[in-house]
């Protein structure tokens, strides 16, 4: 990392593009025991997505928390790139992002499989740290720079920065689904929210569903009105699209076809007694993700001798998540009393029907995973998009393997190769897992092929250039050129 410099003056910015996003795209490491500890860029993710159109490094910014408390304070450059950090103290974190985050809106937006919990003092601290963030983008961004602002945690900025700065073009993206107008309008804060989200010039959401959601909801709240794909409110015209996200595909899917993955794959399998099938689940310990469901349908699989134990092995990746939070420690507890149950029933000596790994894994123990599997399950309640059914697709190469997958996952919009099932309706799963399993290599193969090639085609980069042109066309096309856009949110 570079020595930090201090802000330079308004009059002197380049940036004419400003990513905000609640974390910045580096994470600190310690590579060596007792080691020093080091920044490095996160792989993956929204770095990767947004790499061909950050190749500008000059004229770029990226706005966001360092994520660690001891983190950079002030502006500084790393990798090329002009990192702007925002610094929270505990009790803002716990606020903004603990509680208003990931305790409201989070189980709020995916139809409140948890119930959701509203604090004054929680939307209080997301108030002020939405403030936070924007006053740092007004003070970064060049006159008639564009932005682009990511996700639940930052729905105010949008407002916000209209407000301060009505030369900038203002793009939000929301990475998780967009509830119905009746669950949204529970939120004590919800014009105000609302009212953010439209600073913007262009919303995106993964799915039209939760495009139109946000359109029904604006217009039913008063706060603008429908013009065919375009709200309008005082008169400034608002883009709602969905912009489905891709993933790195040349990441997985030449990260999975090397030699030591290949070797590494027949060797799980090896360890498992070489069953006749391995099913995979990977995700974040999370009650949205429907790890309990899969469970559930499994030992009822077993206990019906519909899957024998040995011949057909579930290996369950959980990865820690919010860990201090009630929910999340009791859905813990759910999964490792479901996993105990089965294994208890049904293990042979040597041979358990459950692998649980609550552990977060690395790249090539993914890859490894994924090309060992022979089914993937991917049954969330609701999902925004779900990279894992993706990145599953993306690694198998000779087209084999079997994706089970929940329509309630943005990614059942595009993947329409998989099986699709009602992660509520218990049957449904088990009938697709016995399909899934006994799916000859002839019916799967057009199914991989065809989902191979969505994902392929509708890669990350290829997202990211996508909202962004789509964003920089209507900053173009104001009638009034956009120096002299209204100022009104
Ligand atoms: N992942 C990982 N290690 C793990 C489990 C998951 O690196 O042990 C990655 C996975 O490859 C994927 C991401 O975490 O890229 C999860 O993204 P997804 O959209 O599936 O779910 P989210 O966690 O964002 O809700």
């Amino acid at each position: 990392m570079d020595t930090p410099r201090p802000t330079e003056r308004r009059s002197d910015l380049t940036v004419d593009l400003v990513v905000v996003a609640n974390r910045l795209p580096i994470r600190r490491v310690q590579p060596e025991e007792d080691g020093p500890h080091e920044w490095i860029v996160s792989p993956g993710g929204l770095v990767s997505a947004m790499a061909p159109v950050l190749a500008d490094r000059n004229r770029f910014a990226w706005v966001g928390w360092p994520g660690d408390a001891d983190g950079p304070t002030e502006p500084f450059t790393h990798d090329g790139m002009r990192l702007i950090p925002v610094s929270l103290s505990a009790e803002e974190y716990e606020c903004h992002y603990e509680g208003m985050s990931n305790g409201t809106l989070w189980p709020l937006y995916h139809d409140k499989i948890e119930p959701a919990e509203f604090h004054r003092h929680w939307y209080d601290g997301y108030r002020r740290v939405n403030r936070r963030f924007a006053d740092l983008v007004a003070e970064t961004a060049a006159e008639n720079a564009t932005v682009w602002v990511h996700d639940y945690q930052l729905q105010l900025v949008p407002g916000y920065l209209r407000a301060q700065r009505p030369d900038l073009t203002i793009g939000f993206f929301l990475h998780i689904p967009f509830p119905p107008s009746e669950l949204f309008r529970q939120i004590p804060w919800r014009n105000e929210l609302t009212t953010g989200l439209l600073g913007a010039d262009l919303v995106g959401f993964q799915t039209p569903e939760g495009a139109s959601n946000f359109a029904r909801l604006a217009e039913s709240l008063d706060l603008a009105t429908i013009d065919g794909e375009t709200l309008n409110r005082n008169g400034r015209t608002i883009h709602v699209r969905s912009f489905p996200i891709g993933i790195d595909v040349d990441r997985y899917s030449t990260g999975a076809d090397r030699p030591e993955i290949t070797e590494r794959a027949a060797a799980v399998r090896e360890r498992l007694g070489n069953p006749k099938a391995v099913l995979l689940g990977v995700d974040r310990l999370d009650y949205t993700k429907g790890i309990d469901v899969r469970l559930r349908a499994f030992k009822e699989l077993l206990a019906e001798e519909k899957f024998l134990p040995g011949e057909v092995i579930l290996i369950q990746v959980a990865e820690p998540s919010r860990d201090n939070v009630d929910a999340y420690v009791a859905l813990k507890e759910r999964v490792q009393g479901l996993v105990g149950e089965i294994n208890g029933d049904f293990a042979r000596v040597g041979v358990p029907p459950v692998h649980y790994i609550h552990q977060s894994r690395d790249f090539d123990e993914l890859m490894s995973l994924y090309r060992s599997a022979d089914v993937m399950m991917v049954t969330p309640f609701r999902d925004g998009m779900n990279l894992v059914a993706k990145e599953y697709v993306a690694t198998r190469h000779d087209d084999t393997g079997v994706l089970v997958l929940s329509e309630f996952a943005g990614a059942a919009h595009e993947l329409d190769g998989a099986l699709i099932v009602n992660p509520y309706d218990i049957d449904g799963v088990k009938a697709a897992l016995v399909r899934a399993v006994q799916m000859t290599d002839e019916e799967a193969r057009p199914r991989m092929a065809a989902m191979r090639e969505k994902v392929e085609r509708n890669h990350a980069s290829r997202w990211a250039e996508s909202f962004l042109s789509d964003l920089r066309d209507i900053g173009g096309q104001s009638p009034v050129g956009p120096r002299k856009r209204s100022a009104t949110v």
